[in-house]
């Protein structure tokens, strides 16, 4: 296993032309920071929700209230989920993809904020990242090892087009341009969740916390005095690990073709879509995104799996600070320019 440093997260504490007595005080609020305090505590809590797994761990210095606001970060993911999942038929989703081959809908703020930023990512990438992806995604069944036959696919891959997505900013709507199309939230709502579950624990004060919903992690702070570790695992063996990443104080994400998937006639069927051809794009195995939010490296973890390791790995090269570890078909390991090994 190798552990990677992230250069461009690696903050410089003593200057040189720092003075002694300058450095001397700042041991001491090191120590003093570093003390057992009455009642303080770490706290974690795991829950099921968005069909996935949820974890909060966190340090505050009143037992109770972390008690407390971990139970507010699972409650957060249960909002997001009744707004977003493609299975309540309530969900704002659900309704959106109902009525807005009808007329425009009216949305929710966060709703359309993050539609504007799915827009973006999909521009980012020249159409690799697409909710609606949906149009066609919605006819996989991975649990029940269903998927539709290559003349259905054709019939509808015109309906795979963020352009057929039509808003108006003053009313606040979301309209589908034409008939058949849907759209899915999956490539980016968790990583929403865990920043806003983040962005709560920042105003109650919190100043270490790791939040994790299934492949997106968001880490707020380091773990008093180190940083977190955050595994890659091998994408063909559950139980062993391949990288290390220490972080503090940013959101890392992994997108993999061994989350959802079946096998049939020696094709591997999994959760991501290519909105060019309908199917799982076959040449990558995982993608893990590091970045500042987790919303971010969600949408891109799906976006590189889709642009295949040359043009994905090109695309993050021009992005600042955000890095790749990119594991393709057969196990080989690639990585971004800003990720380096720690020195010998
Ligand atoms: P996970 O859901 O396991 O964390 P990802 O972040 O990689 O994994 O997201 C996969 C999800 O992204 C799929 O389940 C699906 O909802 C959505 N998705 C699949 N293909 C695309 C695509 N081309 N563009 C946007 N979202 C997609
Ligand atoms: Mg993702």
């Amino acid at each position: 296993m190798i552990i990677l440093g992230h250069s461009c997260r690696i903050g410089y504490l003593f200057q040189p032309t720092f003075h002694k007595s300058v450095v001397r005080y700042i041991i001491v609020l090191l120590l003093l920071t570093n003390m057992p305090q009455a009642n303080a505590a770490w706290v974690e809590k795991t829950a099921a929700v968005m069909g996935t797994h949820i974890s909060v761990e966190l340090w505050h210095p009143n037992e109770e209230q972390a008690e407390q606001l971990a139970q507010d970060v699972i409650d957060e993911m249960w909002r997001i989920d009744l707004l977003m999942s493609p299975f309540r038929e309530e969900s704002e989703l659900s309704r959106i993809n109902r009525l807005a081959s009808q007329s425009p809908v009216s949305i929710s703020q966060e709703m359309y904020q993050l539609l504007q930023k799915a827009v973006y990512f999909s521009r980012l990438s020249q159409g690799a990242f697409d909710i609606t992806f949906a149009s066609i995604g919605q006819l996989y069944d991975y649990r029940a090892a269903i998927h539709p036959e290559q003349a259905k696919i054709e019939s509808l891959l015109s309906t795979i087009d963020f352009n057929h997505l039509l808003f108006d900013s003053t009313k606040r709507t979301v309209a589908f341009a034409i008939k058949g199309v849907q759209i899915d939230l999956g490539g980016i709502a968790k990583g929403h969740a865990v920043d806003g579950a983040i962005e709560l624990l920042k105003r109650a004060g919190v100043a270490h916390a790791l939040v994790t919903a299934g492949g997106d992690s968001r880490i707020l702070g380091d773990r008093r005095g180190r940083p977190w570790h955050v595994a890659i695992r091998n994408p063909r063996d559950k139980n062993s690990t391949v990288v290390l990443l220490p972080l503090s104080d940013a959101a890392v994400s992994t997108s993999g073709d061994y989350e959802r998937y079946f096998e049939a006639g020696g094709v591997r069927y999994h959760h991501i879509i290519s909105p060019k051809t309908g199917q799982s794009p076959s040449q990558l195995r995982s993608v893990t995104i590091i970045g500042a939010d987790a919303t971010t490296t969600d949408a891109l973890s799906t976006t590189l799996f889709i642009m295949g390791l040359k043009k994905g790995l090109a695309l993050i090269e021009t992005l600042t600070d955000i890095d790749a570890v990119i594991i393709d078909s057969s196990g080989t390991m690639h990585y971004s320019k800003g990720l380096a090994e720690p020195a010998p």
